[in-house]
């Protein structure tokens, strides 16, 4: 294999993240290869976001190295606001713009930030609304729709920018029940398709179907990791178990 197909999309190199007097992360090394699909599971509190969001550069590492698409993550707003071009982020509130249709949500950053123009953005924003299931909403505002549906809203709009990799921080906590399965089912549909995705969850169905890799993190560091089944069926860290036998 060449070495663009073997470069991780996401390296990370003793990630170090304090906060005041504590440290949430404390050395993580972590890559996610083209094509993977990454759960990352543990308590409250264990840093999960915090990661997340630092691979987003919404977060400043104290120490460490990030690199996301080959590039080194930089601190200065230019790079950044490059990178995060890259990187799509689909947070536990749906975060659409509450003003914007459905439409106009998904071609804004577009035509503004890659520069699309309306007729090119609209088709692309007009097929992945079809992908999605809602190809019939694109005119429709964010508060007349469930909270399932602009969930996947949220999910078409990061599609729409191209990312090299997909980042969910508990995208299906918020919703209702009944709603959880159209999200998961989407994220599912993605991930068989190939996508790169870092996946923050509770949905151990999820980890169990769509995950090639179930990271456990806790006390700032990377207790387990493996294929589904055997960090989900057979952990061998004390933290592990505890946290594995409290979901049972
Ligand atoms: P998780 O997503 O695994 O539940 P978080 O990444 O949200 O965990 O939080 C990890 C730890 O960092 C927690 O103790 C939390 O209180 C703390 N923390 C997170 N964000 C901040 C912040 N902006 N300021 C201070 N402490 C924070
Ligand atoms: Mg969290």
């Amino acid at each position: 294999m060449s070495e663009q197909t073997t470069r991780p999309v996401v390296r990370m190199r003793g990630i170090v993240k304090r906060f005041g007097g504590t440290t949430v992360l404390d050395g993580i090394d972590l890559d996610v290869h083209e094509g993977e699909v990454v759960t990352l599971i543990g308590p409250s509190g264990a840093g999960k976001s915090t990661l997340l969001r630092c691979v987003n550069g919404l977060e400043r590492i104290d120490s460490g190295t990030i690199e996301v698409d080959g590039e080194q993550l930089s601190s200065t707003e230019k790079g950044l606001n490059h990178l995060r071009s890259r990187i799509g982020m689909v947070f536990q509130s749906f975060n659409l713009f509450p003003h914007m249709t459905v439409m106009d949500n998904l071609t804004v950053a577009q035509r503004e930030v890659l520069g699309r123009s309306s007729d090119e953005a609209r088709q692309r924003g007009a097929a992945l609304l079809e992908r999605v299931g809602l190809g019939n909403r694109a005119d429709a505002y964010p508060d007349h729709l469930s909270g399932g549906q602009q969930q996947r809203v949220a999910i078409a709009r990061a599609l729409a920018m191209d990312p090299a990799v997909m980042l969910f921080d508990e995208p299906t906590s918020a919703l209702d029940p009944e709603l959880v399965g159209e999200v998961l089912d989407v994220m599912r549909t993605l991930a068989d398709e190939g996508m790169t995705m870092m996946v923050v969850t509770h949905e151990m169905r999820f980890a169990r179907r769509a995950a090639d890799r179930v990271v456990l993190l806790a006390d700032g560091g990377i207790a387990e990791q493996g294929p589904p089944e055997q960090v989900l069926d057979h952990p061998t860290s004390d933290r592990g178990r505890a946290f594995l036998q409290q979901l049972a």
